[in-house]
This record gives C-alpha cells, structure tokens and sequence, in this order.
C-alpha cells in the first residue's frame, strides 16, 4: 500500500492512496489543475485515479472534488450528511456517480477495503477513513475536536497514520481570530491541537511501535511545522521516555514523500494501471 499527503492545510487537503492497483483520492480541497500537477510531481498520472472518498463538506477538502469527478467521470464517495451539505458546491453532479457511505460499514474497491469511521467535527456528518489492503492498514483522521474510543481502536495494526496536529493552543489563543473561531477550534467539534495529538499518539505509539505517523492540518495561521513536531516529540518524550518516534509532517503546500508499506509481493510483470 501506498500513501502520499498530497496537500495539508487550512487551504486544501487531499490524499493519494494506492493498493492492489487501486488508486483513490480522499478530498480534493485544491482546484483541478494545482491537484493534478500535484499528482503528476509525484509520478502519479490524473486519470488513474479510479474513486474520490470526501470527509466532510467544508472547502479546504472539496474545493476541485466537482471538477475532477465531471473531467475523469470517476465515482465520488461521501456520507448522506455531507451529500445533503455540499448543496451546489460541487456544481454539476452525474447523479450516477455520486454514492452515499456509512459510517462504520465496510466497502470494497477490489481488494481494498474502505471503511469511513465518524469523527467529531462542525459538519453535518464528516468521517475518517481506514484503508485495508491484505494486512496493511492506512488510517486518515483529521477535522476532529476529539477522539474517541471507538476513533482511537481504528488505528489498531495500522502501518501509517494520518493524524491531525491543527494548532497550538498558545498561538491560537494569543492570536487575532476572533474569540467565537477560537472556541469553536477548541471545542469537541473544532480540530485537536498539537498536544492533543502528542497525547493520542502517546496512547498509540506503544501498542503500535511501528507504525509510521504523519502529522497533517497544519494551521497556517496558528502552527508551524517546528512548532507541531516539537510539541507532539517533546509530550511523547515526557510520557513515554526519549525513543526514536517515527513521527513525520505533512507539508501545506507540496506532497510528501511516497510512503510504503511492507514491499508488496512481485509477481514478475508489471500491470498498467
Ligand atoms: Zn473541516
Ligand atoms: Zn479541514
């Protein structure tokens, strides 16, 4: 399996992921073009994406989803609350091609499963997705103001996770949004800050030593990518003691490194796809 934070941010997130030959994006928060030349920078090639997954209907994830899904007349994939909540925000929609998912409920693309988990967020019914590919996991969980149990136990045996690291609480208070943007950022419905994520990894990282961890939602306004690791390392620091953490970032405006899980198996050709 394959993962690539493609963008990450307040001003547009989107996600490439790739098993069995399946390839999907999860948001398209950029317009067309930038996302495509994203993908194209990576070695990925705009038309081989077979499926978009969206997880909630606010801009910064659905801003090119319409304009791809009428230009590469592939299936988009949300939940009822979000399709109801996009309203005309994606223009045009082949009524065939949009689907309704579940929180909860398992899908299949191939061999790759996808099951959409909810998350706390101010949507009307956003979700995380869990990627399974054979044993290999991927879990993709940001816009959340909290986690709970259930969110917490989608991370068992994953391989990669993508877990949000939005804020810090001191530059966020200290800062010029106004007081009601602050809260709602703070609230169970808002986005977990550095800390926050530095305290959900420490409860992670132990049962799950090898997983690799990509901090993503940065706030441009309210964090910066030092300020995120350090904060996320230095709480793991103090809670689990000084370790080699694989923990990484996510970059708002350029993709991040291809990763990978275990090598795949080769069967000695190679399938276009
Ligand atoms: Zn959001
Ligand atoms: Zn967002």
């Amino acid at each position: 399996m394959r993962y690539c934070s493609v963008a990450s941010g307040s001003s547009g997130n989107c996600h490439f992921v790739e098993a069995g030959g399946v390839r999907v994006l999860v948001d398209i928060g950029l317009g067309m073009r930038a996302t495509e030349a994203s993908l194209r920078s990576i070695g990925v090639h705009p038309e081989s994406i077979q499926a978009i997954f969206i997880t909630h209907e606010h801009t910064d994830h659905i801003r090119g989803v319409g304009a791809w899904a009428r230009r590469y007349r592939i299936p988009v994939f949300a939940t009822e609350g979000t399709w109801r909540s996009v309203n005309g925000n994606l223009g045009r929609m082949d009524p065939q091609k949009c689907y309704a998912i579940h929180a909860g409920k398992g899908y299949r693309m191939g061999m790759l499963r996808v099951e959409p988990f909810m998350i706390y967020h101010d949507a009307a019914e956003p979700v995380g997705y869990c990627f399974t590919w054979g044993e290999e996991k991927l879990v993709i969980m940001t816009d959340t103001g909290m986690v709970s149990q259930e969110m917490r136990a989608m991370f068992q045996g994953a391989r990669i996770a993508v877990v949000e690291s939005n804020h810090d609480i001191e530059k966020l208070m200290g800062g010029p949004y106004p007081w009601s943007l602050k809260r709602r950022i703070r609230s169970n419905i808002g986005h977990l800050s550095n800390e926050d994520c530095g305290h959900l990894l420490a409860e992670l990282i132990p049962e799950n030593p090898d997983c690799e961890f990509i901090l993503a939602h940065l706030s441009e306004e309210n964090n910066t990518p030092e300020l995120a690791l350090t904060t996320v390392l230095s709480v793991l620091q103090s809670r689990l003691g000084a370790g080699n953490y694989h923990v990484e970032l996510t970059l708002r405006d350029q993709p991040t490194r291809m990763y990978s899980t275990e090598e795949e198996p080769c069967i000695g050709i190679s399938m276009p796809i």
